[in-house]
């Protein structure tokens, strides 16, 4: 962190109706002083352990709001469109997750409505009381909450009723195994309903190729989000995206 080896990379999200960029996921790697790039599995739980996840988490916020104004500013995309920031337990349970998020608003000149949060399963079921509490206060200042990796972990869904979430990311070991998998099939087809009928956005993660978002897109899926679309991609190679999509390839490949 003192030396500024971590950097984000970002990974578009479509939508699967519109075809028009829906959002962009933050995803922190570290390069490390000999120029290899280290994923997050191989640190993000180091960090939770020793604790600095808070940091390095108030860290990822703040860069990540200053990146999308300097998007939003220069006219890159749609004003509606949103970057979505990974949030761990850990983060999640400090309690100055709220201070951390105002400041790097502030700091950044940001519009909440520009933000996302994703939180896990496990993370929205730790303490329901005050996960309901951060939550109100997020959705109060309009700041949007995903769970991620849905269908993993264990959430009750009494609890997706009361807390006030706005988008399911069906996890892609799911979406690996579609569309031949019958019993995946109808596991998304569900998580789909369920998130109609709690009018939350759905968005599968890990769509690789065309037979999966063709099944998605099928069941009514809001947005995709995976290599089939684009890796994660550092700042320069994202803006190179963006110009390309003006150009005409940002729209997912549609299948009849
Ligand atoms: P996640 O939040 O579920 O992120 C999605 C992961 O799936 C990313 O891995 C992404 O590169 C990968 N992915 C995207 N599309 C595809 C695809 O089509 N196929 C496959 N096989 N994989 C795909 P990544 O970047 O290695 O991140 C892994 C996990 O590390 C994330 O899972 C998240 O839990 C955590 N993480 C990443 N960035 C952050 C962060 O800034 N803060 C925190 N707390 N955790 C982070
Ligand atoms: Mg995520
Ligand atoms: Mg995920």
């Amino acid at each position: 962190l003192e030396n500024g080896e971590f950097e984000l990379h970002y990974q578009p999200q479509l939508n699967l109706k519109s075809g028009a960029l829906s959002g962009i996921e933050a995803l922190v790697r570290w390069r490390t002083p000999d120029g290899d790039l280290i994923p997050p599995g191989q640190f993000i739980a180091t960090a939770e352990e020793s604790g600095l996840i808070v940091e390095l988490g108030e860290w990822i916020l703040a860069e990540a709001c200053r990146q999308m104004q300097c998007w939003l500013a220069e006219r890159r995309f749609a004003p509606n469109v949103l970057v979505s920031v990974n949030i761990s337990a850990k983060q999640f349970d400090k309690g100055n997750l709220m201070k951390q998020l105002d400041r790097a608003l502030d700091d950044t000149g940001l519009s909440p409505h520009n933000l996302e949060l994703e939180i896990t399963e496990s993370t929205m079921m730790r303490s329901a009381d005050r996960t309901g509490r951060v939550l109100q206060a997020l959705r109060s200042r309009g700041v949007k909450v995903a769970i991620d990796d849905f269908g993993t972990g264990y959430s009750s869904l009494s609890h997706l009723k009361l807390l006030p979430l706005t988008k399911l990311k069906i996890d892609k070991s799911f979406v690996a195994d579609l569309p031949d998998d019958p019993n995946v099939t109808s596991i998304t087809r569900a998580i789909i309903l369920l998130g109609q009928s709690l009018s939350l956005e759905t968005l599968a993660e890990g769509v690789e190729t065309s037979e999966q978002l063709a099944f998605l897109q099928r069941e009514g899926c809001d947005i995709a989000q995976g290599f089939l679309f684009s890796k994660p991609l550092n700042v320069a190679q994202f803006e190179d995206y963006l110009s390309d999509a003006i150009a005409g390839g940002v729209r997912p490949r549609r299948v009849s």
